[in-house]
C-alpha cells in the first residue's frame, strides 16, 4: 500500500495580497474584518523587509506569528547552482522543484542599477533557431510565485532588504531568460503585480519589460493588465527570413505583428517599445537589412537593441563580425535611435541572451500542449 505524502504548507512569499488575505482567513490567523489589516502587515514583512521568518515580524502579535508558523512557510527554492562572470554577471540555477529548474540572471549596469533577467517557463515550445532554451522543449509554465521567487532569490543574494528608494542595484526586471512570458500571461501578470507593488518589492511597472517573440493574440492584453514595457524579438524584417528564424511567425507574420505593436497600450515617445534583432553573420546584418528595419518600424516610438548572437555548443549561426554590426548600428543612430548595440553580458558562464538552458527534462508533447495553448 502506498502511503500518501504530508502535504507541505502553503508557502507565502510569493502570493498576492488578496491570496494572502484570504489564506490567513482560511487558517483561522485573522478574522474577516481584520483581514486588510493582518495581510497588509505581513505583506511588509515579506515584500519590504524580505523575512523567511515569522518571529520577525515584530508588529504582529506572538501569538499570532506562533500560528503563523503552524500553518504556512515562508521559504525560497533552493539554488541549485550560483556562478558569477568576469564581468560581475551573477546566474542563478533555481530548483522549484525535482527536475523543474530555471535560471535567473543578474546583470549589473555601469551605474548603481541592473537589471535581473527572470524566467517565465522552463524551457520553451517555440524553437527560434538561434536560441539554446528553444533546444530543449518546455517543461512547464513557473507560477506566479515562482516568478516572484527569482526576484527575492537575487535580493537575498545582493543584500538588498528592506527596500530602499536610493542606491538599488536591482532597480529593473527584464522577462527575457527562459520561456515566452506571452504563454504564461496570467502568471506573469499576477507577478507583475507582486513585484511592482509599492509596499513591498516596489520596482515600478516602468522599469519592468516583458519580451515576446511575437504572441500577437497575448499583446494588447499584457500592455492592460501589466502596464509593463514591451520588447519585441524582432530579427528579420522579412517574413521568409523570419519564418526560419522565428517560426512563430508563421503564425502571426509580420504585418499582423506590427499592427499590434502599434496598437500597444500607453505606447508613446516616453514609453517606447524595444525592438530586439540577434545579429547572425551573413544572415541579417547587411546594410540594406538595417534600412528595411528603419524602414518597418518608422513612425513607431521604439528603442533598437542590436544582440550580438551569443553562441552555444553546436549554435548553427556564427555572430556578425564587429565591423557588422557597427556598420549596421551607425545606419539606425544617423536615423536618431541612440546607442543600439547591447554589450554582451555574462558570455564565459552562459548566461547571455538566448544561451540560458536547464538540464530539467521536458514533458510528453500532449501535455505541453494542453500547458501553453494560448487562451485566446
Ligand atoms: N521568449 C522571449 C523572451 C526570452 S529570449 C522572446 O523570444 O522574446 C530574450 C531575447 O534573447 C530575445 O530577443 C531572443 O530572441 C534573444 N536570443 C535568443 N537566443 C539568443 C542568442 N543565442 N544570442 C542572442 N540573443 C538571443
Ligand atoms: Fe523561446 Fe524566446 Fe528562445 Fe524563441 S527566443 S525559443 S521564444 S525563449
Amino acid at each position: 500500500m502506498t502511503q500518501a505524502a504530508t502535504p507541505s504548507p502553503p508557502n507565502l512569499a510569493g502570493l498576492t495580497r488578496a491570496e494572502l488575505q484570504r489564506a490567513l482567513v482560511e487558517a483561522g490567523v485573522a478574522s474577516t474584518e481584520r483581514a486588510r489589516m493582518r495581510a497588509g502587515q505581513v505583506w511588509r514583512w515579506i515584500h519590504h523587509y524580505g523575512v523567511t521568518d515569522f518571529a520577525r515580524m515584530s508588529d504582529v502579535a506572538k501569538e499570532t506569528r506562533a500560528a503563523m508558523a503552524e500553518r504556512f512557510v515562508l521559504v525560497r527554492p533552493q539554488i541549485a547552482e550560483r556562478q558569477e562572470s568576469r564581468d560581475g554577471v551573477i546566474k542563478w540555477l533555481i530548483r522549484f522543484a525535482p527536475g523543474v529548474e530555471a535560471e535567473t540572471v543578474f546583470i549589473p549596469d555601469v551605474a548603481r542599477s541592473g537589471a535581473l533577467c527572470v524566467s517565465s517557463q522552463v524551457g520553451c515550445t517555440l524553437n527560434c533557431a538561434f536560441c539554446h532554451t528553444g533546444t530543449q522543449g518546455l517543461v512547464r509554465n513557473l507560477t506566479a510565485a515562482e516568478i516572484v521567487a527569482q526576484v527575492q532569490v537575487a535580493r537575498d543574494d545582493l543584500g538588498e532588504w528592506p527596500t530602499s528608494n536610493e542606491n538599488r542595484r536591482l532597480s529593473n526586471v527584464v522577462f527575457m531568460g527562459m520561456g515566452e512570458p506571452l504563454y504564461n500571461l496570467d502568471n506573469v501578470a499576477q507577478a507583475l503585480d507582486v513585484i511592482s507593488d509599492n509596499e513591498g518589492i516596489a520596482i515600478s511597472r516602468r522599469k519592468i519589460t516583458v519580451s515576446t517573440s511575437g504572441v500577437v493574440p497575448q499583446m494588447r492584453a499584457l500592455g492592460e493588465r501589466t502596464g509593463a514595457m514591451l520588447a519585441v524579438s524582432l530579427h528579420a524584417t522579412r517574413d521568409e527570413l523570419r519564418d526560419a528564424l522565428v517560426p512563430i511567425n508563421r503564425r502571426y507574420p509580420l504585418a499582423e505583428l506590427m499592427a499590434a505593436v502599434r496598437a500597444y497600450p500607453g505606447l508613446s515617445n516616453a514609453r517606447r517599445v524595444t525592438f530586439e534583432y540577434v545579429m547572425l553573420k551573413g544572415v541579417n546584418d547587411s546594410p540594406a537589412d538595417a534600412r528595411a528595419l528603419l524602414k518597418l518600424i518608422a513612425g513607431i516610438p521604439a528603442k533598437i537593441n542590436l544582440i550580438p548572437f551569443n553562441p552555444w555548443p553546436a549554435a548553427p549561426y556564427e555572430c556578425s563580425a564587429p565591423e557588422a554590426i557597427e556598420a549596421f548600428a551607425a545606419i539606425l543612430k544617423r536615423a536618431g535611435y541612440a546607442s543600439p548595440i547591447r554589450r554582451p553580458r555574462g558570455r564565459d558562464i552562459l548566461a547571455a541572451c538566448g544561451q540560458l538552458k536547464s538540464e530539467s527534462e521536458k514533458l510528453r508533447a500532449s501535455a505541453r500542449r494542453r500547458l501553453t495553448s494560448p487562451a485566446a
